[in-house]
């Protein structure tokens, strides 16, 4: 029997309250396809602060470096939110933990089951057969890490800021790659996304895509679209989309108007990626829902589980190679959403969800 070794970071809020859900859902799994689980479970955001005076502490990393992979929840929280911005739970935790990890990736599916349509602010008609897009980030580059990134005050004593956007091929051309593995295994077409009328990082962008895309997998349809039509067409046409390949700030903006199409925060998952291979010969990644903490109903017991069970079905996916394992866990959260149990997260005006008896009906649906 193999075990499966993982570091779990529930995080705040929600966090923990779902976390406890695909834990149990991980381990009735385990016992379907012949694994054991081995994971410790580590603080990180807002409680990390609170226990050891930082947001992504010495002994966490040492758990997660520890690991094959990382399930990870969501940090902070109204608590935090008075601390300086370079201290807080969000850019404190989730940038250095993406930057440790090299997690380049991310992979961020936007699912919605037809059975479910009415839960998208898109009208029906635009998605007769729901929505199945997968967008892919680049993570680790562009202007959230470049160089020079400060705020320094001019001689007549105005303010001035500056963030910088760069990309190297190399990094251009591993996501590529990343969009090429995601488009042969779905329906072999990838629209990269960039602002290359305006932006020399575009300009880059595209022309390395294009060369590598042609290199390295003349099969796969590649198509070129301008973010801000990218933001639009969305909107309109998601389906129009297979593979939605684009930088990190731009994938930020575009993966949220996926999630926000797609019904409810509480149904998304998503992987990060990293550029090392794990023990097992796998990509080392963090999995985590799309949404945050959601503080408004923390500790209800309202919040959707599924982001955080599917998140533990794209770790086993990608980082331990279950492929039979993940798609049981996908099968049996899509047979319960679509089968009466409300999916709904409150921000979309649905109904809330009670944790543990949507947790209790996707284990009896495996
Ligand atoms: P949020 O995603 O936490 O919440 C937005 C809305 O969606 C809320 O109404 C919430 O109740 C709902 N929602 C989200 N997940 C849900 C679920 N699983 N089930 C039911 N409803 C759900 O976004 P926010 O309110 O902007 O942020 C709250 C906190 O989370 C902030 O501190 C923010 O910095 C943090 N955050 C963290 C991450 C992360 O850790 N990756 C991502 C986004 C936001």
């Amino acid at each position: 029997m193999k075990t499966l070794k993982f570091a779990v970071l529930p995080g705040d809020g929600i966090g923990p309250e779902v976390m406890d859900v695909a834990l149990d859902v991980l381990k009735v799994v385990g016992t379907k396809f012949d694994f054991a689980l081995d994971y410790e479970s580590a603080d990180i955001g807002g409680i990390a602060i609170d226990n050891h005076g930082t947001a992504f502490p010495e002994s966490t990393r040492k758990v997660c470096e520890d690991s094959a992979a990382i399930l990870f929840g969501s940090v902070g929280g109204p608590k935090w939110e008075s601390l300086p911005p370079k201290e807080q739970p969000e850019r404190a935790a989730l940038l250095p933990i993406r930057k440790a990890f090299s997690l380049y990736a991310n992979v961020r599916p936007g699912l919605l089951y037809p059975q479910l349509t009415d839960a998208s602010p898109l009208k029906k008609e635009r998605i007769p057969d729901g929505i199945d897009i997968v967008c892919i980030r680049e993570l680790t580059g562009g202007i959230y890490f470049g160089q020079p990134k400060a705020t320094t005050t001019l001689e007549n004593g105005e303010e001035q800021a500056i963030d910088t956007m760069v990309y190297k091929t190399s990094e251009i051309e591993r996501i590529a790659q990343v969009a090429i593995d995601t488009a042969r295994a779905r329906g072999k077409r990838v629209c990269s996304v960039d602002k290359a009328n305006v932006l020399e990082t575009s300009v880059l962008w595209r022309r390395v895509v294009t060369e590598y895309f042609a290199k390295h997998a003349p099969e796969i349809e590649l198509s070129h679209m301008y973010v801000d039509n990218a933001a639009m067409q969305l909107a309109r046409d998601p389906n129009q989309f297979d593979v939605l390949f684009t930088e990190n700030m731009f994938g930020d903006i575009l993966s949220d108007a996926m999630g926000v199409i797609c019904g409810s925060l509480g149904m998304l998952a998503s992987a990060s990626l990293g550029a090392t291979q794990n023990s097992l010969g796998f990509p080392f990644g963090l999995y985590e829902p799309s949404g945050g903490t959601a503080p408004d109903i923390a500790g209800q017991g309202i919040a959707n589980p599924c982001a955080q069970i599917l998140s533990a079905a794209l770790m086993l996916r990608y980082s331990f190679g279950q492929l039979e394992a993940a798609a049981a866990i996908e099968a049996a959260v899509e047979k319960t959403v679509t089968s009466g149990t409300r999916t709904g997260d409150i921000a979309f005006g649905l109904q809330p969800v009670d944790t543990k008896t949507m947790g209790t009906t996707i284990l009896k649906n495996l």
